[in-house]
């Protein structure tokens, strides 16, 4: 399959991983926007919120409540924004889906619409 993240799951693209379990990998972003930029990967692919099973329902929110513990190793103590981007008005690039964990900083929430 032609995925990016199912290549760096499979060691074939090289990538910073800072944590992996039975549910999801946490990567660096390669391209961070904030001081700390990481992406969870869930290990099953799936491109959007509309093609999850409970299972991976499950997964990903295991995945999720596993950030507390990590928090002050991947430089979050201070706090962390999630963001999920899915299809094109989000920008979506890559078709696996992906959670943007940003933080390391204050984030500004920005208006779009100006
Ligand atoms: P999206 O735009 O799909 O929400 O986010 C895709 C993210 O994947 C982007 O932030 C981009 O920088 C990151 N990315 C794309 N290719 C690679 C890669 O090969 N390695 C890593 N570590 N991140 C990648
Ligand atoms: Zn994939």
């Amino acid at each position: 399959m032609d995925c990016v993240f199912c290549k760096i799951a499979k060691g074939e693209i090289p990538s910073e991983k800072v944590y992996s379990d039975d549910d999801v990998m946490i990567i660096k972003d390669i391209d961070p926007k904030a001081e700390k930029h990481y992406l969870m990967i869930p290990n099953r692919h799936y491109k959007l919120i509309s093609e999850m099973t409970d299972g991976d329902a499950d997964a990903l929110m295991r995945g999720i409540r596993k950030l507390p513990s990590l928090a002050e190793k991947l430089g979050l103590e201070n706090g962390y924004r999630l963001v999920i981007n899915q299809g094109d008005d989000a920008g979506q690039t890559v078709f696996h889906l992906h959670v943007h964990i940003l933080g390391g900083q204050s984030l500004d929430f920005p208006d779009l619409r100006k």
